[in-house]
């Protein structure tokens, strides 16, 4: 981090354009011009009701919220069979430990993760570090394992002791300099690079390390490697391999950067006998368990399923465009017969990705163009899953000795091998996360995967089986360790993101300069403040269910503040925690900007809203 510490960061003088905007709004209310809602005004609490579009985790945390503070919600799904998006368990029967996680499967017990862990308590899950009921479900996860292989360079290795055990230094041959090819080495550059998480978690240097990311936003994750931090090519491919998928590095230098911080440990409170200091938990039973509690706290007649919304209307914004908007009308379509019905709500929390987002007729919504810029454009990953479940758990057996779960990762194209955590304790049959993989590693996989899973997945099984095989070869037994695998082998299920209707995408990863240019559109209230984006995509921790529950907590600090729940509001803080990633203050200044017309704010001279959003972002 020399960069940051040489840097003397000048922050530019925070302009305050609020007075400007209150007053302007004086003058347009004397002349009748203003033809919003006063703002502030409460609509009538009979008749408030906010529809949550989309019942994934941040669409249930905010109707959990919203249930808690008292106020009418309802829950739109398109998914007709079941809830909780991506949060997603796959069992292959109903005997315990018979699945795996499609979505979201373990979490780490870190500062920046806290409200996932605050949630786990309040749905009765556990807590680390305190004993365990009847209801508890919260067991470790275990990341490192013992025994899990590690292949590159067609090398298997259990350890990384050498310097070099898979022969890729120019020293042996590859291209990596010598020098930088230790896994010692590779962490420190790495550790490095991400610094400026660990000073962005200390409070008083937030500000500096923001502003120093920002600037630095434009770089991808190679770039700034390449060309701040001055390492070569070769050694950047090298960590890139051993770090994450292949493509990553390509992504925004911020997004690596705000990822590390779910890794910032907090071990001093976290210890525990199996393994000193658990760092990661996960849940008996799947994920999915979350969504089921969830969803026993809510009311179920506030809950439709298999609701696709199609359509959303600023109401108001028709024939008459005079008339002031005082709801948003919502159309779905049944998932099933497409037949469609409307929806009226005071204000609607849109939780769906952006990719499910954009496929809306929102043309009545008076959406602001960053904002539709954004919806269009910020960058999602793809992600594939490959759980099979064998007749034995044979890395378990003397010679593979794998019992303690674990992680092995390797260049073969299943890049990452899972050993569950839930299953250390069984025998007999058991399920393998054989392959997860993201990015252009997650395409080459899902070319072999159907949405019709595990039929048609065509050469999947033979894929599968070779690479493992491979992976697992410590010596000469690769053609013995196959016919095990093979031998082994019961059934298989496997899921690619991107061909998920649903989703269309796995998670969030955007590109350079997404997070200094987009992301201030997409986290602004819109349509008179009753319309708000939320969902893991809409936080600074994409691909977290945290970032998902943060951002609905933002969501609801600024509809709260449209209309004017003060008191609710600081309910939903005593209880829920508030975040910091925006200021009360800056909330207000974008409700009041999301309350004004594109054409009143160039009347008012205040600058296009991009513009006023942006300042409003800066201080
Ligand atoms: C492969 C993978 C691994 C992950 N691993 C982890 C992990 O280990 N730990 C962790 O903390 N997080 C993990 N995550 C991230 C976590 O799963 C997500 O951040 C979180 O579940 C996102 O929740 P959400 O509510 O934002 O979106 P979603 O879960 O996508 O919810 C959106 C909902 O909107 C619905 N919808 C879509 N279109 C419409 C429409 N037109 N009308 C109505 N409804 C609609 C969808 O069906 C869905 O139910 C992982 C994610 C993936 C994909």
């Amino acid at each position: 981090m020399k960069a940051l510490q040489d840097h003397d960061p000048s922050i530019a003088k925070p302009i305050d354009i609020v007075d400007t905007l209150v007053e302007a709004l004086k003058e347009e209310r004397k002349t009748g011009r203003f033809p919003r809602e006063k703002f502030g005004k409460k609509d009538e609490p009979s008749t408030f009701k906010i529809g949550i579009v989309g019942g994934g985790i941040s669409g249930l945390y905010t109707a959990f919220i919203l249930k808690h503070l008292g106020i009418d919600y309802e829950i739109l799904e398109a998914n007709a069979d079941r809830m909780g998006g991506r949060i997603y368990t796959h069992h292959f029967s109903e005997k315990a430990h018979d699945y795996y996680d499609i979505g979201a499967m373990r979490f780490p017990n870190s500062p920046i993760m806290a409200r996932t862990f605050d949630l786990f308590r309040l749905l009765k899950m556990g807590e680390p570090g305190k004993p365990r009921d009847s209801e508890t479900v919260l067991i470790p996860y275990y990341m490192t394992g013992r025994n899990c292989p590690t292949r590159y360079n067609d090398i298997t290795a259990l350890t990384q002791t050498e310097d070099d055990p898979f022969k890729v230094s120019t020293a042996n041959g590859g291209t990596v300099p010598a020098t930088r090819v230790s896994h010692k080495v590779t962490a420190e550059i790495l550790d490095d690079a991400y610094d400026l998480a660990r000073i962005m978690a200390a409070t008083e240097a937030r500000q500096r390390a923001y502003e120093y990311l920002m600037r630095h936003d434009k770089f991808s994750l190679r770039d700034y490697l390449q060309n701040v931090e001055g390492y070569d090519p070769e050694t950047v491919h090298w960590l890139e391999t051993t770090d994450s998928a292949s493509g990553w590095y390509d992504m925004a230098f911020t997004e690596n950067v705000l990822e590390s911080l779910a890794f910032a440990y907090n071990d001093a409170s976290n210890q525990n006998k199996e393994e000193k200091p658990t760092k990661w938990w996960c849940i008996d039973g799947g994920t999915s368990v979350m969504i089921k509690r969830l969803l026993e706290k809510l009311d179920q007649d506030k809950i439709f399923r298999g609701k696709v919304v199609n359509k959303m209307v600023l109401d108001g914004v028709g024939e008459d465009k005079k008339l002031p908007p005082h709801k948003v009308v919502v159309t779905t379509s049944n998932y099933h017969t497409h037949a469609e019905e409307t929806h009226t709500y005071s204000a609607v929390i849109n939780t769906t990705t952006l990719g499910a987002l954009q496929k809306m007729d929102l043309t009545g919504m008076e959406l602001p163009y960053g904002m539709k810029t954004a919806i269009r454009v910020l960058r999602y990953d793809t992600s594939t899953k490959v759980g099979i479940r064998f007749k034995t758990m044979w890395w378990k057996n003397p010679g593979f000795d794998i019992v303690l779960g674990g992680v092995a990762k390797t260049d073969l194209p299943i890049r990452v091998c899972v050993y569950p955590s839930y299953n250390i304790h069984d025998s007999g049959p058991g399920v393998l996360l054989a392959s997860y993989t993201w990015g252009q590693d997650s395409e080459r996989i899902a070319a072999h995967v159907s949405t019709n899973s595990p039929h048609d997945d065509k050469g999947l099984k033979e894929l599968m089986i070779y690479n493992l095989a491979r992976l697992h070869t410590l010596n000469a037994r690769f053609v013995e360790n196959r016919r095990v695998i093979a031998e082994n082998w019961d059934t298989h299920h496997a899921w690619d993101w991107s061909k998920d209707e649903f989703s269309a995408g796995a998670f969030a990863l955007f590109a350079p300069g997404q997070f200094s240019t987009l992301i201030p559109h997409l986290l602004r209230p819109a349509s008179d403040g009753r319309f708000v984006v939320v969902g893991e995509h809409a936080s600074a921790n994409h691909a977290w269910i945290v970032g998902a529950l943060d951002s609905a907590v933002r969501g609801l600090k600024q509809i709260l503040t449209r209309f004017n729940m003060e008191a609710e509001l600081g309910r939903m803080i005593e209880v829920f925690g508030d975040v910091d990633e925006l200021k009360q203050e800056q909330v207000a200044k974008q409700v009041i900007i999301s309350m004004l017309t594109e054409e009143q704010m160039a009347r008012l001279r205040l600058g296009r809203p991009i513009q006023a959003v942006a300042q409003v972002m800066q201080t």
